[in-house]
């Protein structure tokens, strides 16, 4: 089967789907291939802060409706460790501004019902098997259903937001783009779990044995985060000492003590960060984490595809609508800066949150985290400073 179309778009993230919805509302013909079910995109559990500006761009695109109804307001954040601990309003630090916790698979199933009542093109359950000829002027995607069917979608412009792994990254290593990457040497075990009591804001633990992490998602489902050792896996965290290690490092002095509840999900990610660039060459375009991954922590990745995603889809309008084509030719220049400032912050927050492995000047380190939680905790322009870039 053949299809032609304006602007391919490889993968349904958040990033390929708030393209579509942008350029499919400007009258820009796409279509979007899904290597997974609908199903499975929209039920997908990863990411549940939302940045201000994130809301704003959804918001400026009608695109919010799902999320006022359900999106939960955050503005406060708890640093504990052994010797003390407290609160950061970084909301009023941040002159009103706040974090909105709704959870990336409900956002997914907005952008996808948004998109097919808009007449979108959306092609699920089709993996994305070649790019061809992005240096010339009609590139072409080779696509394969689950099936076992063909689908070849000749086009203009290639956006390429098939996440991490995808094969848009790797198109653009044909022109010469480079990965500038960063392993760290520990991992984080992830579980989505019921957890009583719910925390009324996130919760940022650091002691001896490690960094934990307990963050809202639902008023029933929590996110927690537990440094542990790089190459550990799932197997090695059975319930009882998942529970046992998040109550003794988020309950020191006097914190509430955690319920067991049910662990739904569980896995261990290996912390890692990159950022591919340039972020285009001849017609593909990258965004989101086909461009550039993040640590979780700080939790900017998938803010960052939708201001990439809403970047690309301007740029795209202008030069396929309006005929105007110097904002395309700007777009990965343009987004670097903003990229890398989220880098920055993802990794001056994991070092301020983790205990320092051994063999790396441990007590030197330890200090210099004293002294930044001293300056978090007493000092208004650092905290201000911190506020401002957490909440985007
Ligand atoms: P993705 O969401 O990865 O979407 C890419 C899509 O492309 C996928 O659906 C994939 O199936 C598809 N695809 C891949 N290859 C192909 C192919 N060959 N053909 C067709 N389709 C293909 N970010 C935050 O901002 N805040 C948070 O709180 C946060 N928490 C997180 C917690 C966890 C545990 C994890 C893992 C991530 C978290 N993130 C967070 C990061 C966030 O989830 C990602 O940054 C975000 O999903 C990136 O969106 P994307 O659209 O670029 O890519």
């Amino acid at each position: 089967m053949r299809r032609r179309t304006q602007v391919a778009i490889v993968g349904a993230g958040p990033a390929g789907l708030l393209l579509a919805n942008v350029l499919i509302a400007a009258g820009v013909d796409c279509v979007v291939v899904e290597h997974r079910s609908r199903e499975h995109v929209q039920t997908r559990a990863r990411a549940g802060f939302l940045e201000q500006r994130t809301v704003d761009c959804l918001r400026r695109h009608g695109l919010c409706a799902g999320l006022d109804a359900a999106a939960a307001r955050h503005v406060r954040c708890e640093f504990r460790s052994e010797r003390r601990s407290f609160v950061v309003d970084y909301g009023e630090l941040a002159g009103g501004r706040a974090h909105w916790v709704y959870p990336q698979q409900l956002l997914v199933r907005d952008l996808v019902q948004s998109l097919v009542s808009r007449g979108g093109d959306v092609r699920f359950s089709h993996a994305v098997e070649r790019v061809e000829g992005v240096d010339s002027d009609a590139p072409l995607l080779v696509c394969r259903s689950a099936a076992g069917e063909t689908l070849e979608i000749s086009c203009e412009i290639v956006a390429g937001c098939d996440g991490a792994r995808g094969i848009s990254c790797q198109a653009l290593a044909g022109g010469g783009a480079q990965a500038i990457e960063r392993r760290y040497p520990f991992g984080w075990l992830t579980v989505l779990a019921e957890a009583d009591p719910p925390p009324a804001h996130i919760v940022y633990a650091m002691h001896a044995d490690g960094f934990a992490a307990h963050v809202p998602r639902t008023p029933e489902v929590s996110r927690f985060y537990l440094q542990c050792a790089a190459g550990d896996t799932a197997s090695d965290w059975p319930a009882e000492r998942v529970w046992a290690q998040l109550r003794r490092r988020l309950s020191p002095h006097g914190a509430a003590e955690l319920t067991p509840g049910r662990i739904l999900e569980q896995g261990v990610l290996a912390m890692r960060s990159s950022v591919t660039a340039p972020m285009q060459h001849g017609r593909l375009y990258l965004a989101g984490d086909a461009a550039h991954v993040l640590t979780p922590c700080g939790a900017k990745g998938m803010n960052l595809a939708i201001a990439d995603a809403d970047a690309l889809a301007r740029s795209l309008v202008a030069r396929l609508r309006d005929g105007d084509g110097e904002q395309l030719d700007g777009y990965g220049a343009r987004r670097l800066p903003d990229v890398w400032r989220s880098q920055e912050f993802s990794d001056w927050l994991l070092h301020l949150l983790h205990e320092p492995l051994a063999g790396t000047a441990v007590d030197y380190e330890r200090r210099l985290r004293a002294a930044r939680l001293e300056q978090l905790e007493h000092s208004p322009s650092f905290a201000q400073t911190f506020a401002r870039r957490y909440v985007g």
